[in-house]
């Protein structure tokens, strides 16, 4: 029985996780789950998976949590009194696997931790890596933890790749996407685009704020990062294939391609990376091969999706670049998100704050914060002057 901890346990990725979690209950046991302001819904796994642990990052739902605690009369409160003792439980041993499924740099902290814990970490929350993947992989490689994927495309190439033993034999990673939900929109109509319009992702059901970044190719952006850390392969491309069923590919010098298929189902990364090196039951769906017409592959439209050539930019910056990349990007998402600026707007602040920004190394992750927090500083008095 392996003890794990689910941070984001409400969000997309963590009901996800749990689902996987309740096919497989005589291998896992939930010791923690970590959410933000969802407290209905964190009580409701609290009530199914009986953690020894929760805690809730927003005041009002801890509140209303302890209320329903009291009202319970059951003597005993899993709620965490802060965040110094949700950092201490999850480096403690009662935690082996965790679940990084928080959005965004909030996630970062609790990565960090579980890193320099020498925890199993199922990393979902790419942002944390976009910023910090050589720190954290250095951390790893002292402490013994490991960093795996579960992104979907990179869980991808992690299957691909898995057996390959000599890295010059591979020419490129190739990361599909989906295109979004403005594929086949004309470049003219974009600039009319609602926050409702662009969460509506036609192949995945994920949270708003990578939906947003689907829409606009960041996500795309931010995976291309992201692989580059992860595998250390620095020729990656990105190809459209808007069924979402090939998930990756791995070609290799004599023009050979590995690729991984499955429905379009976060489920199946999870599984991969909780059972590795076994498989496990994942609560998924096999493909219908009678109800799948075609797969279809077509190049990114840079000039439509600019927002995807910002990852070669800061790959080659290096430094501090990705940390501004990601802090504009999540704070223009929000501001689209509340109707502050135009969908167009997203990306022409990202490169106006890239553009006035001096580049610099970082070798330490309080800096990282401290890029983070003037980035969004600066972000936030551009979206106000637009
Ligand atoms: P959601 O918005 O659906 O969920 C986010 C989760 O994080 C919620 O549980 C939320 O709690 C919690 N949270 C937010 N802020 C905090 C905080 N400060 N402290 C504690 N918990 C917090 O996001 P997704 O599940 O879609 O995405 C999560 C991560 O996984 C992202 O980094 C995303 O890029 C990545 N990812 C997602 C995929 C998907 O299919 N959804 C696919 C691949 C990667 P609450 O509900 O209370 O607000």
């Amino acid at each position: 029985m392996k003890n794990i901890a689910i941070l984001g346990s409400t969000g997309s990725v963590g009901r996800s996780s749990l689902e996987v979690i309740r096919s497989n209950r005589e291998s896992y046991k939930v010791e923690l789950l970590v959410a933000n302001s969802n407290f209905e819904l964190l009580i409701e796994q609290y009530e199914e998976f009986q953690p020894r642990y929760i805690y809730l990052e927003s005041q009002d739902a801890r509140d209303s949590f302890n209320e329903y605690i009291h009202a319970t009369k059951s003597g005993k409160n899993p709620l965490l009194k802060d965040d110094i003792e949700l950092d201490q439980i999850i480096a403690s041993s009662s935690i082996e696997i965790v679940v990084a499924a928080i959005v965004g740099i909030a996630g970062l902290k609790s990565v960090f931790i579980a890193a320099e814990s020498g925890k199993h970490i199922l990393l979902a929350n790419k942002e944390s890596y976009v910023v910090a993947g050589e720190i954290l992989n250095e951390i790893s490689k002292e402490a013994g933890s490991t960093i795996f994927p579960i992104d979907s495309e990179h869980s991808a190439l992690h299957q691909c790749l898995s057996g390959v033993t000599d890295k010059e034999s591979v020419s490129r990673l190739i990361l599909t996407g989906s295109g979004g939900p403005f594929l086949n929109k004309d470049i003219k109509d974009l600039k009319s685009v609602t926050p409702d319009e662009a969460v509506a992702h036609p192949v995945w059901n994920m949270g708003p704020k990578i939906s947003v970044d689907s829409s606009t190719m960041m996500n795309k952006c931010l995976e291309i990062i992201e692989a580059r850390w992860l595998f250390d392969i620095e020729h990656i491309d990105v190809v459209i294939h808007p069924e979402g069923i090939v998930h990756s590919l791995v070609e290799f010098t004599d023009y050979s391609l590995l690729a991984q298929l499955s429905v379009p189902d976060m489920k199946i990364p999870i599984a991969y990376g909780l059972g590795y090196p076994s498989k496990i039951e994942s609560a998924s769906k096999q493909i219908d091969f009678d109800s799948l017409k075609s797969l279809t592959f077509k190049s990114p439209d840079i000039h439509k999706f600019p927002a995807l050539g910002l990852a070669e930019y800061c790959i080659q910056q290096g430094g501090n670049s990705s940390i501004i990349l990601n802090a504009a990007n999540e704070e223009c998402v929000d501001a689209f998100l509340e109707g502050k600026i135009g969908y167009l707007d997203i990306f022409s602040i990202i490169s106006e704050i890239l553009d006035k920004s001096d580049f610099r190394a970082v070798k330490e992750i309080d800096e990282i914060f401290e890029q983070d927090k003037i980035t969004r500083e600066q972000t936030i008095k551009t979206v106000n002057s637009y």
